[in-house]
């Protein structure tokens, strides 16, 4: 049986038990037999994911951008990334801001209805220009320090430099250049194996997450639930296949099939840099790209690329500003589609993320960022939704990079 398969089968089985564990009828110390030795499994599985992630982002960008010379085609790989990036996510801004008009969610809730969950709760503060200044200082540290301190961004910044001195002056570093080549395909080796406890380390998951779940918040927040899900799978089933489609020729089910196992790791994880072994592995082994391509797109796009988590914070402004009543302008909607563009780009692929640079969002049109005490408890189950498709989105752009720049 495939990897891919078992790990489709893991990921079932996770769900099913996380959903008989939630009946009253399972004896309390074996739930908490369960639920104990999951989280082991769980923990187990994303430290070793973890634990290759800072080599294997370095090593990837470094090498995939020193080879890219013999391609020549080093401008158009870059070019194309940085153009799918930002398209796909203002497409699904646009989503969001469409679909949250058209369902009017919120509305006939009040903020009033939510006071007793919102009291004591006192949100982070996170201006705009705050959250700039943070960016900023972080896309320059010391590299052994952002290595050690596993500052994704910082180390994704490294890397580039390191690849473009690569690609420019190869000849004068080839020992080096050999070594980051090794010490990739030595990353990917790891990554191949930690692969084989992926079907575990999903089930184990997917137990806990769909066990734990607190139902309280869930049924007055169905609705809004129901929608920010549903648009969010529209992206990722009809926006992102259609795109992939128009530009790669790749058929969606055709993508479906190589793309599986990262999209359930995504789902699982809620980390798209916990996924990032996964991605290129799906990538380069199922949909045939090349290093080089994964290499440079999929630890760029898991920092910056996050169509699932920009099109649920444009969502979610709209449904805390009918929380509030307020209308607001279409300069004010403007002014969300901007925050929420910087906000994606600069939350780090981790979970929950996207509920820290929430509080900006609102901030920058005026809303109470205290109102983000409604939504973290439902966070956990959307978090798996939008993470899946911001993975997705990453992998689209490789397809299309790959297609766009080889020759055909
Ligand atoms: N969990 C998301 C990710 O890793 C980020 C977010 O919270 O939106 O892609």
């Amino acid at each position: 049986m495939s990897l891919n398969t078992r790990i489709f089968i893991g990921a079932f089985f996770g769900v099913v038990l996380g959903i008989w564990l939630r009946q009253s009828s399972v004896d309390d110390s074996l739930r908490e037999g369960v639920l104990y030795s999951a989280g082991l499994v769980g923990s187990l599985f994303i430290g070793l994911l973890k634990m290759i992630l800072i080599p294997l982002v370095f090593t990837s960008i470094a090498v995939g951008v020193a080879n890219l010379r013999a391609h020549q085609q080093m401008h158009r790989v870059w070019q194309i990334t940085v153009l799918c990036f930002a398209c796909t996510t203002t497409l699904a801004i646009a989503v969001g801001l469409g679909a949250a008009h058209l369902f009017q969610t919120g509305q006939g809730l009040s903020l009033a209805l939510f006071q007793e969950h919102m009291h004591g709760f006192e949100a982070a503060q996170l201006t705009s220009a705050e959250f700039l200044q943070t960016l900023v200082k972080g896309i320059f540290m010391n590299p052994f320090a952002a290595l050690a301190q596993g500052s994704i961004l910082a180390v994704v910044v490294f890397a580039l430099f390191v690849g473009i001195a690569l690609a420019i002056k190869g000849e004068a570093y080839p020992q080096l250049h050999k070594l980051f080549d090794e010490g990739f395909a030595l990353c990917m080796q790891l990554v191949g194996w930690i692969m084989l406890l992926a079907p575990y380390g999903i089930m184990a998951l997917l137990v806990k997450l769909v066990a734990a779940e607190n139902s309280a918040l869930l049924t007055t927040l169905a609705q809004f639930i129901a929608v920010v899900t549903g648009t969010t799978l529209f992206h990722g089933m009809v926006v992102l296949p259609l795109i992939l489609w128009l530009f790669a020729r790749v058929s969606p089910l055709a993508f479906w099939r190589g793309a599986r196992p990262a999209l359930i790791t995504a789902f699982a994880t809620s980390s798209s840099s916990a996924t990032i072994p996964v991605t290129m592995t799906c990538l380069e082994k199922d949909l045939n790209v090349s290093p080089q391509v994964t290499g440079f797109v999929v630890p760029l796009g898991a920092q910056l690329n996050m169509d699932g988590t920009a099109l649920y914070e444009a969502m979610a402004a709209l449904f805390i500003a009918n929380l509030v009543g307020l209308d607001l302008s279409l300069g004010q909607q403007l002014i969300i589609c901007i925050t929420v563009m910087l906000a994606s780009i600069g939350a780090p692929g981790i979970p929950s993320a996207g509920m820290v640079t929430m509080v900006m969002v609102l901030q920058s049109v005026g809303l109470p960022a205290e109102a983000i005490a409604i939504l973290l408890p439902i966070d956990r189950i959307l978090d798996t939704v939008r993470t899946m498709v911001n993975v997705e989105g990453d992998m689209v752009t490789s397809l299309i990079v790959q297609r766009q720049t080889s020759p055909h």
